[in-house]
């Protein structure tokens, strides 16, 4: 009898743990199942069977789906190098992307069913982007092979209309040596560089040291400027692109005068052009939509008048983010306060229920409503004084700063434009950076004033 008694109590603590073992696999498979199931190393999710739900753009043209074969980007390849890195390649790899961002609602994940319904149907779910795809392949088209970063959204309701990042490669259509390549050409094609990487500002920096000048020098547009073609600061040299001459601020900025604008900053000192800085939005990050961009980065404690000065030009350590300068210009935009900018415009279930649905949102303020304005006057000046209005297409009345970022290292320099639309029947604001472009207006602005063009069609 003891014997039997002693093995019914192991035998019940044994079905207690076991039934307590279970319970807590249960709770783990309700609240992790979903993460679960679309883990990369589950094939053939990776595969793309099971991503079944569509991409689709802001016309309702579908840029992926799902058949028999696997995935299926859309047919023209320049479609599918434009949205390379919003809608995502196929094996998830791109971690900003769509694809890997609701891979859960695209690959129609749920408790009961898991993946495949009891019909032998999947229910991915269909997620429609605010992006516009063929502004996107143009962009990518004008970046002529270029790495670089195009982005241009809608600053009073914050829909993204183009965003592309090269280098890329066709997602339809892998190369074989994309992961085994050892001479640099797919260097950084996982990552978005609109939102994860940061280049060498240059002269488009000056926005930021006007902000800060118009903010701290009350008789600003009353100064007189003189530029003899270069400047001595803290027994260094600064050169100027020309010899300017005497100017008003709003010709200096037009003529991006590094004498003007270097001495600018040192005037203004370290402390106003860190803070300036830091309230436009450098030294810290922004997230919309599940991403998170990379930080613009403005350090001048410690550095020399000279460092200094070469800071106010958009030089020195400065750095800068594709994302983060639209998100600067569309608060210029609207008065000191941006709307923050969005890719997904809506997630609809294979029986029609929409289960998530974008509105536009505001940012932090990062301007005076006067300093906005003021700066909103001088960019206007800039492009019809400097670019010309024709660069762009008419009537869109574009206020705009381009920039021709020296980076050193026996490459050309990275050529910038910062801007956004005045007129506001075509509220876009964009930013561009192309890698070895050289000239600012001749590289990023080109590819700025193809996708704006693009737009207007
Ligand atoms: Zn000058």
């Amino acid at each position: 009898m003891k014997t039997t008694g002693t093995r019914s109590l192991i035998l019940i603590l044994l079905t207690v743990a076991f039934a307590a073992g279970m319970l807590l696999f249960l709770a783990d498979y309700a609240r992790d199942g979903g993460s679960w199931a679309i883990q990369a190393f589950n094939k053939h999710i990776t595969l793309g069977q099971n991503l079944s739900g569509r991409v689709l753009d802001r016309n309702d043209t579908v840029v992926a789906y799902s058949d028999e074969t696997g995935r299926v980007y859309h047919d023209d390849r320049s479609v599918r190098l434009g949205l390379l890195h919003v809608v995502g390649d196929t094996r998830g790899y791109i971690a900003t992307s769509v694809q890997n961002l609701y891979r859960a609602e695209l690959s129609g994940y749920n408790l009961v069913t898991g993946l495949v319904s009891p019909f032998g149907e999947t229910n991915g779910s269909d997620v429609k982007l605010t992006l516009d795809a063929n502004a996107c392949k143009t962009a990518y088209e004008a970046l002529g092979g270029k790495k670089g970063a195009v982005i241009v959204y809608n600053y009073t309701t914050g829909e993204i209309l183009c965003e592309v990042s090269a280098p890329g490669f066709d997602p339809g259509a892998p190369p074989d040596d994309l992961d085994t390549d050892e001479t640099g050409k797919y260097e950084g094609v996982y990552l978005n560089n609109v939102l994860s990487s940061t280049y060498t500002p240059g002269s488009t920096f000056k926005v930021v040291t006007a902000a800060a000048a118009i903010e701290a020098i009350p008789d600003l547009d009353s100064r007189t400027f003189t530029c003899t073609g270069s400047t001595v600061i803290n027994g260094n040299q600064i050169n100027c692109t020309g010899v300017h001459g005497q100017m008003d601020f709003k010709t200096a900025l037009a003529n991006s005068c590094n004498v003007a604008f270097g001495e600018l900053a040192v005037e203004l000192g370290e402390e106003k052009m860190t803070a300036l800085a830091e309230q436009l939005g450098f030294n810290k990050s922004f997230s919309f939509d599940g991403v998170t961009t990379a930080k613009s980065s403005y350090r001048a404690a410690g550095a020399s008048e000279d460092e200094l000065a070469w800071s106010g030009i958009g030089q020195y350590t400065d750095l800068a983010n594709p994302m983060h300068m639209a998100i600067l210009m569309s608060a210029v935009a609207n008065g000191g306060t941006p709307v923050m900018p969005r890719f997904v415009d809506s997630v609809t279930t294979s029986f029609g229920l929409v289960t998530q649905a974008g509105t536009p949102a505001q940012g932090e303020k990062m301007l005076s409503a006067t300093t906005a304005a003021r700066l909103k006057t001088y960019l206007r000046y800039n492009v019809t004084n400097a670019y010309g209005d024709g660069m762009f297409p008419s009537g869109m009345q574009v206020c705009a700063k381009t920039g021709t970022a020296e980076v050193g290292e026996g490459k050309e320099p990275t050529g910038w434009i910062i801007g956004f639309c005045s007129n506001t029947e075509t509220p876009y604001a964009f930013a561009a950076a192309v890698e070895e472009g050289s000239s600012g207006i001749g590289s990023a602005g080109a590819v700025a004033s193809a996708v704006l063009s693009a737009l207007a069609s």
